[in-house]
């Protein structure tokens, strides 16, 4: 028998799983530090997009089969250390995403009011984490800085109406204070141009069909429409909504503004964000932005950075600071210790991408531990947890959560999430 540990249960870890258990003789247990699978599904996609949502179905009946385990409410570096886990487990993969907001690094930074994706994305999903966040929203500006698929969300959410909302997961605290918000003008500054976008088309045409707000381009950022013939078919149909923005500015009571070759250079306020200072950039030869040395500024009492995320490092494990994620050679860190998804490839790609990910390391796992060196595997874990007085959150628990959390749910919602882990642990233990 192989016995293989996943640490984290989000998207990258569910595809490995699925294609571990797959090669039989084999038990995979699949660790998470919250008492609730799924990762960024759960907390990361955005509540208004089910249908993305959708696909932990698919994770469920993996979870659902004999050798696969959900081991809930376990924190790795706390309730058991990544040595521990490599002595009881023939492989160890982390799959632990890439949970951190990458620095903004510019003066005023750390502002009240200034605030990373992960922890706004993580506030509004119901991430217990976050719960606390109460962002401002007694401001008429506010500025989105990045020009990913993030962004979008963030802007989009920012803009919705109850009524918009309704058939979401967005969790009650964020729906409460996004119906009291008095945004009316939302910036999304990019440090490059309109063909630099990391933005899909269906993320970025969804825009143009919000009930009280409507995206501004301006014609000027846009190059000559000859030019979008070089661009691959998806980003020539994200810029032709950028363009379709630019000639069709429709009058709402919010307006997103996407602010182009403007780069963040400070941010100011007297104890809590009031204003972002913005320099005009230009494209160097290789496509990065230049300052122009050209100013101005951005009246805002909310400053939300999507400029991507990183895998926080783990004590003893190779990390590659440049890029955010651990060292690895195709998902091979060290001997018997893998990662995957995010922290194997730095935070990009569609939760798609991860099934193939998953694929492949669990090929080079399968590869690497043969059939299994003997080793304590489950019960070795159960031994260790009970020994500390750690009870794990089961899938069978999860279930209960999920129940619970179907019938708490309001206003033709699927779900009213919990967003503490006592609540969680409260419904599990019922
Ligand atoms: P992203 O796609 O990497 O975009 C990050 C953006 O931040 C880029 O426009 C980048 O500009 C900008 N940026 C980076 N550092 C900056 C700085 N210091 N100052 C100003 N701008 C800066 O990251 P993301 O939006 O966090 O998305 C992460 C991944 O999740 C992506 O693969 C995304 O497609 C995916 N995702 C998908 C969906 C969906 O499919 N619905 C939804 C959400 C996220 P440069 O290009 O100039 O570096």
């Amino acid at each position: 028998m192989r016995h293989i540990a996943i640490i984290g249960s989000g998207p990258a870890g569910y595809y490995t799983a699925e294609a571990l258990q797959k090669a039989g003789d084999i038990a995979i247990d699949v660790i998470d530090r919250l008492p609730v699978p799924y990762g960024l599904i759960r907390t990361g996609v955005a509540p208004d997009h089910q249908s993305i949502k959708a696909v932990s179905k698919r994770y469920e009946s993996v979870a659902l089969t004999d050798n696969v385990r959900f081991v809930g409410h376990v924190a790795v570096g706390t309730d058991v250390s990544i040595d521990e886990l490599a002595q009881l487990y023939d492989a160890v993969v982390l799959a632990t995403g890439a949970p951190d907001d990458r620095p903004l690094g510019i003066p005023g930074a750390d502002l009240p009011g200034v605030i990373g994706s992960a922890a706004f994305v993580g506030w509004y999903n119901g991430h217990p984490d976050f719960a606390g966040l109460n962002p401002p929203f007694d401001t008429r500006g506010v500025v989105v800085i990045g020009n990913g698929n993030v962004a979008l969300d963030v802007a989009r959410i920012l803009s919705k109406t109850p009524a918009e909302l309704v058939g979401s997961d967005i969790v009650a605290h964020a729906r409460t204070a996004l119906a009291a918000s008095a945004v009316q003008r939302i910036h999304i500054l990019g440090r490059r141009g309109p063909h630099q976008i990391a933005m899909t088309p269906k993320e970025l045409g969804e825009l143009g069909h919000l009930e009280r707000a409507s995206p501004r381009v301006d014609p000027a950022d846009l190059p000559d429409v000859g030019d979008d013939a070089l661009l691959e078919p998806g980003m020539r149909k994200s810029v032709t909504h950028l363009r379709s923005f630019a000639a069709n500015p429709v009058a709402r009571p919010v307006t997103i503004e996407f602010d182009f070759f403007a780069m963040p250079v400070a941010i100011e306020g007297d104890g809590q964000v009031q204003r972002v200072i913005v320099e005009r950039t230009t494209l160097d030869a290789d496509l990065r932005s230049v300052s122009t040395g050209e100013r101005y500024t951005i009246d805002a009492g909310l400053v939300i950075a999507c400029i991507g995320y990183q895998t926080p490092p783990i004590p003893g494990v190779p990390y590659e600071h440049g890029r955010g994620r651990f060292a690895n050679d195709e998902g091979r860190i060290l001997p018997g210790l893998y990662c995957v998804g995010w922290a194997r490839r730095g935070p990009s790609g569609t939760i798609g991408t991860n099934k193939p990910d998953g694929a492949r390391v669990a090929e080079m796992v399968l590869e690497d531990v043969g059939r299994g060196a003997g080793k304590a595997g489950r019960p070795g874990l159960d031994a260790l947890l009970a020994s500390r007085g750690v009870t794990p959150v089961t899938f069978r628990d999860w279930r209960k959560i999920d129940a619970a959390e179907i019938a708490n749910a309001l206003d033709g919602n699927p779900r009213e999430k919990f967003v503490s882990v006592d609540a969680m642990l409260v419904a599990a233990r019922q």
